[in-house]
């Protein structure tokens, strides 16, 4: 006889309660295998444990109660509407019950059924009447009310509640124990459910202390991976791939560092110095450097740049926008080139045709280019560099784990790389979505700026703040207006959000009439437009985000951002960050009719600190990592159950624990086959690239 063997990879048709036709429904919801149901998690829970006596049950509120039918009656309202009525009764009193629509339930209601219902009471009537029914069961005689926490899961129309709970219930009494996936070892250190426990207990907790145990174990799995992951990169990094090994600062250095209109703040001192240590190291440079918008990354980016160059290497930076390539390669030429340093721009108008791509792509692969700047597309196929050196990567998000991991497979000497932000991160988010790299932080700004006065307005005083603007403007300081929206498409029709376009139509023929007026947006040509207003020639320059990140026009102080209530508190700041940038002073105004007192209290916050990482905590409260970096940009595995903001400590207790783990190297390939059978493909690439 062949004993049937249990497997998380079958089909859930096999589940008792699924079959054929759900299993179908079902993958719909991406679950496919026993698997993808098990890990299929409730949403939340509901507290099942207390029943209500039908004598106590109040008017509109929330309760469960157990009693016998009677009084039932099928209505046909009308089509389409459809009621049974009955009553239900215990031995204290009688509740009337109501279900609306559930045809079904015809052939099972019978009079003296013993019920248990979940639901709520009609909040509109005088008498209690249970009239939102969430769920009932019918006992059978004898059958003991199952109380408990119940699972609540995200369902849809044809897959209820109830098939939950069934299904996974049956799963779960069909399962044998899951296997431990962590060292025993570390399971008893840190007082861990087992794998199994937690399992069960996600879906059927016994209590809420069980249930808090069993969301740190699965978070701490989920954390630990990823750790495990950004170790494994960290390490091969590290041991098994030689980078560049660069001499100490030389001449071109020197000569940059006195040709600089400044000297570099202590801040930025330091963090070269940790970025030439690193260079000068075998070891491939893998750095983030933190900075707010203004606090000088850009002349650490052009040293390092300068220091691989000096060492005969060729060096690439990535700006996000076309527009901020051209602002770079700008600067970059005027410092750069009393130097004998060749710098290029690969941007779309540089490739615009077949000849001239070839053209740049030729001088790339032949080294007559010493530093390239351009979008991401510079590490794209086709770009050949003849000795890549250095990668910088400025404001990237998407530059993720992956991308990372996947550099300098092509080339024999590893390229260094830097990753700078000007997007305060919080030290979570750090630990994991850059969690490979090591971190520098520029905090002090350069000397001689003034905090942007920030200012919320609502639109009925927009007119005097339009008249603040154009005496600036008369002083000679330039500014910017910010909106929401390039225009409004048919479909989005929002009356009361203005339009950029709309709003450079309104300026420019009203109130700036007599000013020269200019618009910009992610739709259109925009260099020209930018390098008049960067000339001075334009004062007034309506916008929309494009101009977020990192364009510099020192006289621009004053910025007016439309509907304020439609960006996110890092981006506001983000956007601030384009004013405030000489001595003299500069402004921000806020304008928002929004009446809602959360985005209030959130454009407060704005009037009320310039510290970017107490406005990016509040963004990812509110709105969630994904949010923050766009949906699963940074190449991580999906999160079912941690999250990097409530699970701080796990997040750290995993941390460590990884390092120790990856350190020991025990048992790595076993587990790292563990990890791949749990994250899949995502998971595998990182950790072999
Ligand atoms: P970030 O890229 O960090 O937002 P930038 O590198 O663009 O900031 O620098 C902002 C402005 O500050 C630039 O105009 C730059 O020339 C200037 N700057 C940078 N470092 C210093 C310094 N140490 N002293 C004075 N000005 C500086
Ligand atoms: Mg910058």
């Amino acid at each position: 006889m062949s004993k049937t063997v249990f497997e998380l990879a079958d089909s859930v048709m096999y589940v008792k309660g699924v079959g054929p036709t759900r299993a179908e429904a079902l993958e719909k919801l991406n679950i496919v295998t026993k698997r993808d149901l098990l890990t299929h998690y409730p949403r939340t829970y509901e507290d099942h444990r207390h029943i209500t006596k039908i004598a106590n049950v109040q008017v509109g509120e929330q309760a469960i109660v157990v009693g016998r039918l009677s009084n039932i009656q099928f209505r046909d309202i009308r089509r389409g509407l459809s009621m049974i009525t009955a009553t239900l009764s215990d031995e204290t009193g009688s509740l009337p019950v109501v279900w609306f629509n559930q045809e079904y339930l015809r052939k099972k209601l019978h009079e003296g059924a013993r019920l248990v219902i979940i639901g709520k009471t009609n909040p509109r009537a005088l008498f209690p009447e249970m009239s939102q029914i969430t769920s009932f069961s019918i006992l059978s005689e004898g059958e003991k009310v199952q109380l408990g926490i119940e699972p609540v899961y995200p369902a849809t129309a044809r897959l209820n509640q109830n098939f939950f709970r069934t299904a996974i219930r049956n799963l779960l009494d069909a399962m044998p124990p899951v296997e431990e996936n962590l060292p025993r070892a570390l399971v008893r250190k840190l007082n861990l459910l087992s794998r199994d426990a937690a399992i069960r207990a996600i879906h059927f907790p016994a209590s809420i202390e069980e249930l808090r145990a069993a969301r740190r174990r699965l978070a701490f799995d989920e954390l630990f991976t990823i750790q495990c992951g950004l170790m494994l990169i960290k390490r091969r990094v590290q041991e098994e791939q030689l980078g560049i090994k660069c001499k100490k600062n030389g001449a071109l250095v020197k000569e940059l560092l006195a040709s600089l209109p400044f000297s570099l703040t202590k801040d930025q001192q330091k963090v070269f110095s940790e970025v030439a240590r690193d260079m000068e190291s075998s070891m491939p440079m893998r750095r983030l450097i933190q900075g707010d918008v203004g606090s000088g990354k850009t002349a650490v980016a052009m040293l390092a740049l300068v220091k691989a160059v000096e060492n005969g290497w060729q060096g690439a930076f990535m700006a996000p926008t076309e527009i901020l390539a051209g602002q770079h390669y700008e600067t970059f030429t005027k410092f750069l080139s009393g130097l004998g340093i060749r710098v290029g721009l690969l941007s779309a108008k540089a490739t615009r045709t077949k000849k001239m791509r070839e053209e740049i792509y030729r001088q790339i692969s032949a080294q007559e280019l010493d530093i390239v700047i351009g979008t991401h597309a510079l590490i794209q196929e086709g770009v050949q560099f003849a000795k890549l050196g250095l990668i910088i990567a400025d404001e990237q998000h998407r530059f993720g784990v992956s991308q990372r991991a996947r550099l300098g497979q092509k080339s024999s000497a590893v390229p260094d790389m830097l990753v700078m932000t000007a997007t305060p991160i919080p030290r979570t988010m750090t630990l994991t979505v850059y969690g490979d790299l090591e971190v520098s932080l520029i905090k002090e700004m350069p000397p001689g700026r003034q905090p942007v006065e920030t200012k919320v307005k609502n639109i009925r005083s927009r007119k005097k703040v339009y008249e603040f603007v154009r005496e600036e403007i008369l002083k000679g300081r330039q500014a910017y207006v910010v909106c929401p929206l390039i225009e409004h498409s048919e479909s989005e029709k929002l009356s009361h959000v203005d339009s950029a376009e709309e709003t450079y139509e309104r300026l420019s023929e009203g109130i700036f009439s007599d000013i020269p007026c200019a618009l910009i947006h992610g739709r259109m040509r925009s260099d020209e437009v930018m390098e008049k207003f960067r000339a001075g020639e334009i004062k007034l320059l309506v916008a929309t985000t494009v101009i977020e990140v990192g364009v510099d026009v020192p006289n621009a102080t004053v910025m007016v951002i439309e509907n304020a209530e439609r960006f996110g508190l890092s981006q506001l700041h983000q956007l601030r960050g384009r004013v405030g940038r000489c001595a003299e002073k500069s402004y921000c105004f806020l304008i928002s009719d929004s009446k809602a007192s959360i985005a209030q209290a959130r454009l407060d916050l704005m009037e009320s600190t310039n510290d970017g990482f107490v406005l990016a905590e509040e963004d990812l409260k509110l709105r969630g990592p994904g949010q923050f970096f766009g949906e699963s940009q940074h190449g991580l595995p999906d999160l079912k159950v941690a999250n990097v903001f409530r699970d701080v400590e796990t997040l750290q207790e995993a941390r460590t624990a990884a390092e120790e783990f990856v350190a020991s190297g025990l048992d790595l390939e076993d587990f790292r086959a563990n990890l791949i059978a749990v994250y899949g493909e995502n998971f595998s690439q990182i950790s072999q690239a």
